[in-house]
Parts: structure tokens; sequence; C-alpha cells
């Protein structure tokens, strides 16, 4: 066979297994669709469609958890709980992009580590329920699962599963991805800009003052830097990744690519995508599809993870060991994370994986206030990221960095932080579609007080 015909065939089995294996396990979470025809129509479409992120990037992605893994870098991925269709808007995209831009640069000051960033952000619209139903005033619906499957509106109609959500889906996140795109590398993102990225926002904040003060001395080094003749254009640029949960299975298979040099299978919805803590079991179809993607991917664990988990999704999905592969995002909770990650963390050492620890100390600090609203206290979410830096710190191992749910607006959902949310003003900007998430100012409090852990 010719050459070109060999690594053909090769592409299209590593592509054709990627995308098929997966679907002779059972697989959680996915939803009832109605109507198998318009599905298939749609994943075919999918098929034929263009990547959203190509191999490379996912490759460099790749290399920079592994320098999280080794210690050298830190992680900071962040975006909404769900994103909607609805708000995929300049003035939404670019104020989540100026929260994580600002979070970096307060963490890498800090630090004096590079800081990789991952937005939850150009894909994530599809969720996982605890139940497949839900309540009001006596009325019982089918769940709301994301924008990618049926409507948030509370009617019989919009809770009916809809595949062809799926295309829109591509549509939103690609659209997403372009502005994304267009921000980072066209000038926006550059650090000479530092102290625009604070504007629109609660300057008036104690964590935006403290923001202009570390923005007026970065101004200041840059000016020093450029009197002496260095090039600052470099900065001109930032590295920014995407990623989401990959849930529906029929979607990202569709959008399952190999590479022809060297015959590995893509995820290419996003560069990060990550294994939820609902659907993580070792013998279902996430697992099976996720070992067959070459993506830097991440796992989900909440508290009743055990070290017998760990090894068991290692040998799964890492079972070369390859550090920037397999990323642990440990979720368990602010009252749990001292006693389990010290166990899940020697357990991983013991097996010779060097995976990156990234700390979720949203999903595992959920309440319901007394109005009724999903909230999560700002004191809470600091308190298990305090814990797993100190794990870490006491096992001498890296506080990879963190996964939060977080939005640029100025929304009142989780309560507490340093312009303190109140319960009794959680309905006046209760928004999400999903879960509660961090204002503008408490991302920015959370990141100036994660900095200070890390200087320890
Ligand atoms: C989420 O990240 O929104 C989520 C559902 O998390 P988990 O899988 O950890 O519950
Ligand atoms: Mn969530």
């Amino acid at each position: 066979m010719k050459d070109r015909a060999r690594a053909s065939k090769r592409e299209s089995e590593a592509a054709n297994q990627a995308a098929a294996s997966w679907r002779a396990f059972p697989a959680r979470q996915q939803p009832d669709w109605p109507d198998p025809y318009a599905l298939r129509a749609v994943t075919e479409d999918l098929a034929a469609a263009p990547p959203l992120v190509f191999a490379a990037e996912c490759d460099q992605l790749r290399r920079r958890m592994a320098a999280v893994a080794r210690g050298e870098a830190i992680l900071l991925q962040g975006g909404d709980c769900a994103e909607t269709f609805e708000r995929t808007t300049a003035d939404a995209i670019r104020g989540k992009l100026q929260t994580l831009l600002q979070m970096a640069v307060v963490l890498t000051h800090a630090t004096a580590l590079p800081v990789v960033k991952v937005g939850r952000m150009a894909g994530q619209y599809a969720k996982p329920r605890s139940s497949a139903v839900e309540e009001r005033a006596g009325v019982v619906l089918p769940s709301y699962r994301g924008d990618a499957v049926n409507g948030l509106e509370f009617t019989e109609g919009a809770r009916v599963p809809d595949p062809r959500r799926l295309r829109t889906m591509y549509d939103a996140s690609a659209r997403t991805l372009n502005l994304v795109r267009a921000l980072t590398t066209g000038g926006f993102a550059d650090l000479r800009q530092v102290h625009a990225w604070n504007e629109g926002f609660v300057a008036a904040s104690g964590a935006g003052e403290r923001y202009e003060q570390l923005a007026d001395e970065i101004g200041r080094s840059l000016g020093f830097m450029r009197a002496c003749g260095v090039d600052t254009r470099e900065l001109a640029t930032a590295e920014f990744f995407v990623g989401h949960e990959g849930l529906l299975l029929d979607y990202e298979s569709a959008l399952t690519r190999t590479e022809p040099d060297t015959g590995r299978a893509y995820a290419t919805s996003g560069h990060f995508l990550w294994i939820g803590e609902r659907t993580r079991d070792l013998d279902g179809a996430h697992v099976e599809y996720f070992s067959r993607v070459a993506n830097p991917i991440a796992v989900k664990l909440g508290p009743t993870a055990s070290p017998d988990t760990v090894v068991s999704l290692l040998d799964r999905l890492d079972p070369d060991r390859e550090p920037g592969r397999l990323t642990f995002v440990v979720r368990a909770g602010a009252e749990r994370v001292r006693d389990l990650l010290p166990t899940l963390v020697e357990k991983a050492n013991a097996e010779g994986a060097q995976v990156a620890w990234v700390s979720d100390p949203m999903h595992g600090n959920t309440t319901t206030a007394p109005s009724g609203h999903k909230t999560r206290r700002f004191d809470t979410v600091l308190d298990e990221v305090r814990g797993f830096v100190e794990v870490h710190q006491e096992l001498g191992t890296h506080p990879g960095g963190i996964h939060v749910e977080l939005t640029g607006d100025d929304v009142t959902e989780c309560v507490g932080g340093g312009n303190a949310v109140l319960e009794e003003d959680l309905p006046h900007r209760y928004e999400t579609a999903c879960d509660p998430r961090l204002n503008h100012t408490q991302s920015l409090d959370l990141a100036f007080l994660l900095a200070e852990m890390y200087r320890g």
C-alpha cells in the first residue's frame, strides 16, 4: 500500500474507534432524543463541519498542562456553569475574558509562574442533572439539560430535547471562539492594556482598587523594561484555550477528527474537555470515549472518590503516565478536602503519575438560601481553595490551580466577598441558567486571596 493510503486507512480507523467504541458502553446523562432521524441528520452534518480547534493547539495545551503537573505553571479555568445561546453576546464574552485576564495577571505577579488560561467557554452548553425531572408548584417537567438539549423555560414544549440544538451549539461555540481568538490576538489582551481590563467594572471596590495599584506597578515595570531596550511587543497577544464538560457523546464523537501524520484522534469541539462527577464510572461510555482521544483531559473528583478511583482512572486514561495528559479537578467540598485530598495525591504519586491537581471550590459547596435560590458562600469557596493549597504545601506537591464558575457581570448569585452580596440581594441579579457564579468583584477577590496563599 502507498504511504498516503496507509496513513489514510490508519486515520479513519482511529477516528472510527473514537467515534464508535463508546456505544458499546452504558452512557449516563444522555438525553432521550425523541427523533433518531433528526439526530442522525445533525451528527452527519457536524461530522462534515470544520473542527472548532486544531490538534496542534491541543498538543500545545498538553505541553502547558505538563508544566502545571511539574509545578512550573498554574491553571486558571473559569466561565459560566452553563452558557446559553442567548448570551453569546460580545459584552458577555468580553466580560468573562477580561475577568480571566485580570485574575491571571494577579496570579502571575504573585507567583512569578506562567498562568495557563482556559475559558469554560465556547462549548459549555450541556448539563448533567441529579434529577431527571423538576417540580414547580405541583407541575413536574423534565429537567433543563443545557441549551444543547432543551430550553430553560419551564414549559412542556421547551423541555423536549431537540437534536437540532447540537447544530446551534456548534454555531454558538464557533462565534464565541471567533471573538475570543480576535480579542486575545488582536490587541485587547496586550499586557500593555492591563489598566483597560478594569474599565467598566466596579473600580470602587476593594479588589478593583487593589487591581489598579497592581496595574500601575506593572505599567512602571514595562516602562522600565522598554527604557532598558527590551522589546515588549511579545506581550501583545495572550495564549487562551477553551474547554467544556464532554457530556454529549453524540456531539463529541461527531466532531472527532484524526491527524493524518500521527493517526491520533482528537476531540475538536474544544481544547480541554473534562469528564464530570456523574459520568466518570470506569465501565461507562465517557471514560471509554476519552481514553481514545489525544487531547489533554480532566476528570472531576467529588467526595466519594477513593484512592482506587484514582488508580483506575489513571490506568484507563493515562496508562503511559504522561504529564499533561490528565488533570484531576477536586471538588470535595470545604469540609472534606483536607481529609480526602492527601489520600488521593499520595496514591497517584505512588503510581508514578504526574497529573495536574486543580481545585474546583464551587461544586462541593452549593446550598439553598431561604429565598430558594441555589447559592454558594464566598468564604466557603475560599476555605476549600485554602484546604487544597494547604494539603499540597504539606505534601510538598504542587497546587496546580483553580476551576471556577464566574462571569464578568455584576450578578448576585454567590453570597459574600469584599463587596458583600447578602442573602437578601440574591433576587436582584440572579441570572445563571444553572449554578451560581462568582461575579467580577468576587472573582478578583478570589484571585488576590489565592495569590496570597501561593506566596505562603
Ligand atoms: C459543573 O462543572 O458544572 C458540574 C456539573 O460539575 P460536577 O461534574 O463536578 O458536579
Ligand atoms: Mn456547575
